[in-house]
């Protein structure tokens, strides 16, 4: 089920406030990293925070776009991932990664980043307020760096498992919603959590590359009362354009426009996360430069 096609699966424990879910990013993974030129380090972070913004978006009911961004002032400058849902449609995720200067193979995200931060928006596509979140990265993984985030801004228990060796990724989320009922209620919520914290922390890497969700589910949590929803496929896509990119060179302004046009004759950009060249001769970039800049009202990558 999960070999052919990537997909996120969706779990609860019964009667109770923890929630879960699983993902497989293999397919997704190598379709939107290959075209990068990335050291296999920043290739297994990147990898990492897809995985993450995948699981965590699935927590969130929104249509529209999630996008975590590390930054950094070290020679790693920006991860970026972005992961994009609707209603009844797959999640669709796209990464990308800047840098400066030379980064070795071996060298993690943290052997790179200096005065880091962790940046979380969500950006409604329905018109809703956009939202963001701006914390010094605190923890020593991805997943750490989650966990204290969820914890510490939003107040809710997280536990995330993250895996990404370069080439294949997997993950899995577990949630305790916020409690709304009586102590009673409370005090056995809190045995279930601690019960499926401690069991879901003994999952292997391997596991959750490779085990069908239903098995990798019982395998861990074979006394608890588990159900799991129909699963969410997800897939690599750039949603750059035409209209993006020239959105973005007229923010450039008139001068560093006209400068490049009469140094090359044409203006090239390749996307960042998709590799798509696009290209602008005078005629283009005249007409570009005659229309209104479009500065866009919510915070997000271009
Ligand atoms: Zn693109």
């Amino acid at each position: 089920m999960k070999n052919n096609q990537d997909s996120l699966q969706r779990f609860v424990f019964e009667s109770s406030p923890v929630r879960g879910n699983l993902v497989n990013l293999t397919q997704t993974l190598q379709q939107a990293l290959n075209k990068q030129n990335l050291a296999t380090g920043l290739r297994k972070s990147l990898g990492e925070l897809m995985v993450a913004s995948t699981l965590l978006a699935a927590t969130l009911k929104i249509n529209g776009a999630l996008v975590l961004q590390i930054q950094s002032k070290g020679a790693l400058k920006l991860l970026v991932v972005e992961c994009s849902s609707g209603a009844g449609t797959a999640l669709k995720i796209r990464a990308t990664a800047k840098w400066s200067g030379e980064i070795k193979d071996q060298q993690s995200m943290f052997d790179l980043i200096e005065h880091g931060q962790f940046i979380i928006t969500l950006d409604p596509k329905d018109g809703g307020q956009a939202y963001q979140g701006i914390v010094p990265l605190e923890g020593d993984s991805i997943s750490a760096i989650l966990e204290n985030y969820m914890l510490r801004s939003e107040q809710i228990d997280t536990k995330i498992y993250l895996y990404c060796d370069g080439e294949s990724a997997a993950g899995m989320l577990i949630q305790k919603l916020p409690d709304t009922m009586n102590q009673m209620t409370q005090a056995q919520d809190a045995d279930l959590w601690n019960r499926v914290g401690h069991l879901a922390s003994t999952v292997t890497d391997d596991e959750l590359l490779h085990l069908p969700t239903e098995t990798l589910l019982t395998r861990l949590f074979v006394e608890e009362n588990v159900r799991l929803f129909e699963a969410t496929d997800t897939q690599f896509y750039c949603s750059c354009t035409h209209e993006s990119v020239a959105n973005m060179l007229r923010m450039l302004g008139h001068d560093e426009l006209t400068g490049i046009i009469e140094e090359r004759g044409i203006i090239e950009v390749n996307c960042d996360f998709c590799n798509a060249l696009y290209t602008f001769d005078k005629v283009d970039a005249a007409q570009l430069l005659a229309t209104e800049t479009l500065i866009p009202s919510n915070p997000k990558v271009h």
